[in-house]
């Protein structure tokens, strides 16, 4: 078994094309009428244009217009004035035109490879595509021609590019796996699009897979079997008729809002980890972000992320998901979320220590970092601000008071944001459930954090197996604590989201419903399927079910009942 990152979901088995790529090697030559040669590299320029058009015009058919946009970058990537400015100046300079082209490429490509960033990392893919394709052009040499692939394949590549995918059959490719790539390539997002299962990032998958082999592309795993026996064939068949039955059901609800069977409007956004996390949410059909756990960023790096490198992360989150909300929560570390180089002293008790808001509001320094990086991010987006951990009002209002310093601050250097953002809170401590009443007249929203409520509503931590048993949200304690926070935010006539697992759990839907909240926050892949969900119950259905479920005692029954229900 072959692994790598699954970037486009599904299951494609069938026989390996390997494509091997062309070589693109010349003997570089001094040019001594240069005139000729830039009309040969003019020329050139001319055909590779005229052969991405195609390609773009392609795939605008089988994928569509923002995808065809993708070739056509490529288009005004070579089209660049500086670009072929420059290669002309280098020509003049005595260099062939091969040379010229591949000097001028090769700068941006280690430019472009050297950022910080995914997605301008992933621009040097997009360069290296235009260099072969224009090498191939002036060298005489035939494109790979990937578009011949018999049905039934699953291409094997070393890197895909952009023009392969434009040039792709896709009712003849089953799958595609290639040694390089990620979620955020191009040549990924057009996978996706296509709906072509793949896997990328696979080591040296050209040199353990042989042309002709039967292979499984696990795009949902990113896993590659090479040979399978019969028991794993009929095992990834199933899944396969699975996975198509289900999409099939889940895709009548892609770009429809979220109502419930009698009309009633929700938000449906995602939690996220990372700025890409945003791309992927919004791939999902998520209605924006809910949750965006900012301490990723601080637990990928050994200082802390400075202000610039937050507001780059949180405005390319918020460019991503155009005008969808984007609730940017905090700094939430301690418990289980250790940063050593915070220096955080061991406690003996670290769910109850000097965590979260609690840090932030002693390290100010550190905390107005971050809030001014949201604060300059919000002029991008529609960023919300979200405390974690609140226990007590004076949180709210020690945090609150803080953003408005950042304002003033802000305003004097005459640097833009949104002057409107609003300020929320995480409830989920039990404290912040019971005085929710208290808590939702200083927040602009609430967010339930379930797997920390839970826990702390239940005195028990889940990474304890002999307590791990009292650990479920369906416990009456935990379902009261919700109830009561979204009654308290509907008096105060804020929105209440839940961003914790349960807003994905479908046995909590009626209840949440019943209740009354008004976004789920879920994972990227949890979309479709809690869409679908919460289309499938009416409020007063949804009200008699709670009512029966919040009458019985224990958690077992509550739980017991919710399945019988729901089958
Ligand atoms: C929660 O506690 O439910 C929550 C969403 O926050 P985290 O899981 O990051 O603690
Ligand atoms: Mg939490």
């Amino acid at each position: 078994m072959l692994k790598g990152t699954g970037v486009s979901a599904g299951i494609g088995i069938g026989k390996a094309l390997l494509i091997e790529e062309h070589s693109l090697e010349y003997t570089p030559v001094t040019i001594t009428e240069p005139q000729a040669e830039k009309e040969r590299f003019n020329d050139a320029v001319k055909t590779f244009c005229e052969n991405t058009k195609k390609q773009a015009d392609a795939l605008r058919i089988s994928a569509g217009d923002k995808e065809a946009e993708i070739m056509l970058g490529h288009i005004s990537l070579i089209e660049d004035p500086f670009l072929t400015g420059e290669v002309e100046k280098l020509i003049e300079g005595g260099q062939c035109a091969e040379a010229a082209l591949e000097q001028m490429c090769d700068m941006f490509i280690s430019i472009f490879s050297a950022a910080e960033d995914d997605l301008t990392r992933q621009r040097a893919a997009d360069v290296r595509d235009v260099k072969a394709g224009m090498l191939g052009v002036l060298l005489g040499i035939e494109d790979v021609k990937i578009g011949d692939a018999p049905k039934g394949s699953v291409i094997v590549v070393r890197e895909l590019t952009p023009s392969m995918i434009a040039e792709i059959k896709k009712e003849n490719i089953a799958g595609i796996i290639a040694e390089t790539g990620s979620t955020t390539s191009h040549s990924a997002i057009l996978a996706r699009v296509l709906e072509i299962p793949a896997v990328m990032s696979v080591d040296d998958a050209m040199l353990s897979i042989r042309g002709g082999d039967t292979v499984i592309c696990d795009g949902s795993a990113g896993v590659v079997i090479v040979s399978p026996v019969e028991e794993e064939l009929k095992e990834y068949e199933a899944k396969r008729e699975r996975f198509v039955r289900e999409k099939a059901e889940l895709d009548k609800f892609r770009g429809k809002p979220t109502v419930s069977a009698d009309g009633i409007r929700y938000e449906l956004v995602c939690n996220i980890g990372k700025p890409d996390d945003a791309a992927k949410a919004v791939d999902n059909d998520g209605e924006g972000v809910g949750l965006f756990r900012t301490e990723f960023l601080f637990m990928d790096k050994t200082s802390v992320p400075t202000e610039d490198e937050q507001f780059d992360a949180y405005k390319k989150a918020a460019l991503i998901l155009k005008e969808k909300p984007l609730i940017i929560r905090t700094l939430d570390i301690g418990g289980d979320k250790e940063i050593p180089y915070l220096g955080l002293e061991k406690e003996d008790n670290p769910f109850m220590g000097f965590r979260a808001i609690r840090y932030c509001l002693k390290y100010r320094s550190l905390f107005k970092t971050q809030l001014r990086a949201i604060l300059r991010a919000s002029a991008f987006g529609n960023i919300s601000i979200m405390f974690p951990l609140i226990t007590c009002v004076e949180e709210v209002r020690a945090g609150k008071l803080l953003v408005d310093e950042i304002m003033e601050e802000l305003r004097a250097e005459g640097i833009a944001f949104d002057e409107g953002i609003k300020v929320g809170i995480m409830v989920e401590t039990a404290a912040a459930a019971v005085i929710a009443d208290i808590l939702a007249k200083e927040s602009d929203f609430f967010s339930i954090g379930t797997n920390d409520l839970t826990g702390y509503t239940m005195a028990c931590d889940r990474g304890n197996g002999n307590v791990a048993y009292l650990y479920s949200v369906m416990q009456p304690s935990v379902l009261r604590m919700i109830k009561r926070t979204i009654e308290c935010a509907a008096r105060e006539g804020i929105p209440v989201g839940m961003c914790g697992e349960a807003a994905a759990d479908p046995l909590m839907t009626p209840l949440l419903i019943s209740f009354g909240l008004t976004e789920f926050s879920v994972s990227a892949p949890s979309v479709l399927r809690l869409r679908k969900n919460i289309a499938s119950w009416t409020k007063e259905r949804a009200d008699e079910v709670a009512a029966e479920a919040m009458r019985l005692e224990t958690q077992a029954e509550i739980k017991e009942y919710l399945s019988s229900v729901i089958g």
